[in-house]
């Protein structure tokens, strides 16, 4: 989860390895520093106006980021969540809006979620009719899917694990092609366990988005340092897409529920007295358990359909 309120302060850990790395769109060594003002490292290929991040960490050191504490983390600022699992109700509520939107290109079949965390997501895709699997890299996420809801998710990552090939009618990957090493490759595997005529769906940052190009260096997408690697628009996604055998057929910039309480933190930054009323009217009226969607337009959900 991000956090508006406090001036943006990226924190490169200095105890990896870190080597250069090709455009993973394009293959090109070609490339300039990009937004450099904020620190993380970034570059454009010149080839195809893909951005991300280099020198970087192996993989190895990536996926090291999402142990348990990845869930529970009291710096959100710099890695993972303040505390996913209390936001659950959240969460789950932002699953439906995603799964009615979904369901009018595709019916409740055979589910992959990619990334699926704590399996909030694939509990609420269960309920509506969907057999629902899912894969982490995080096994604490993994394991309390497992053991809370039941569900069948496996650990690793998805070019580790078999799964059968064109048995899918939707793969999903919410906020997850931004953080992997590899997101051709992953995106090519996606779609060879989507059945022909089945669906993608991703929701990542748009760095090409009115809020990010407003905001500069102090966007908020660039926040989570180190996690992110990669950093798409809906240009350098839907090259990616088409050139797995994916045709896209839904773009939209989507929000989520936030809790009132993270909202009013949030307004305290810039109307201390407005979130100071704020907090007085919601003890009043009891209003603590209430949240409100919240769309800032830069994260951008790209709908694609298997050729
Ligand atoms: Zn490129």
């Amino acid at each position: 989860m991000t956090n508006l309120s406090t001036e943006h302060s990226p924190r490169v850990r200095d105890d990896v390895v870190r080597q250069h790395v090709p455009c993973n769109l394009c293959g090109s060594h070609d490339r300039q520093p990009y937004c450099p003002e904020n620190g993380l490292g970034l570059v454009q290929c010149n080839h195809c106006g893909f951005v991300y991040v280099s020198p970087r960490p192996d993989a190895k050191e990536l996926y090291a980021l999402y142990g348990e504490t990845y869930f529970h983390n009291n710096e959100s600022g710099v890695v993972g969540y303040t505390d996913y699992i209390k936001d659950e109700p959240n969460i789950r509520r932002t699953a439906q809006r995603r799964l009615t939107h979904l369901e009018q290109y595709v019916s409740p079949g055979k589910l992959l979620d990619v990334g699926c965390a704590t399996g909030f997501f694939l509990d609420e895709a269960r309920k509506r009719g969907w057999s629902a699997e899912g894969l982490d890299v995080s096994s604490f996420g993994v394991q309390y899917a497992q053991e809370h809801f039941g569900l069948t998710t496996y650990h690793g990552s998805l070019t580790d694990l078999d799964f059968e090939s064109a048995s899918y009618d939707l793969v999903t990957m919410w906020d997850v092609i931004e953080h992997v090493p590899d997101p051709t490759t992953y995106v090519r595997r996606a779609a060879e366990l989507v059945r022909s005529g089945g669906f993608i769906s991703l929701a990542t940052p748009d760095i090409d988005s009115l809020p990010a190009r407003l905001a500069g260096r102090r966007w908020v997408g660039f926040k989570l340092s180190e996690e992110h690697v990669y950093y798409f628009s809906v240009k350098t996604l839907t090259k990616m897409l088409n050139e797995a055998g994916f045709e896209v057929v839904n773009v939209r910039h989507i929000g989520k529920y936030v809790p009132l309480s993270l909202f009013r933190d949030r307004l305290g930054f810039y109307f201390p007295w407005l979130a100071k009323a704020l907090e007085v009217g919601e003890k009043a009226l009891g209003l603590s358990e209430w949240a409100l969607y919240i769309n800032p337009y830069d994260i951008v959900q790209i709908t694609a359909w298997k050729r």
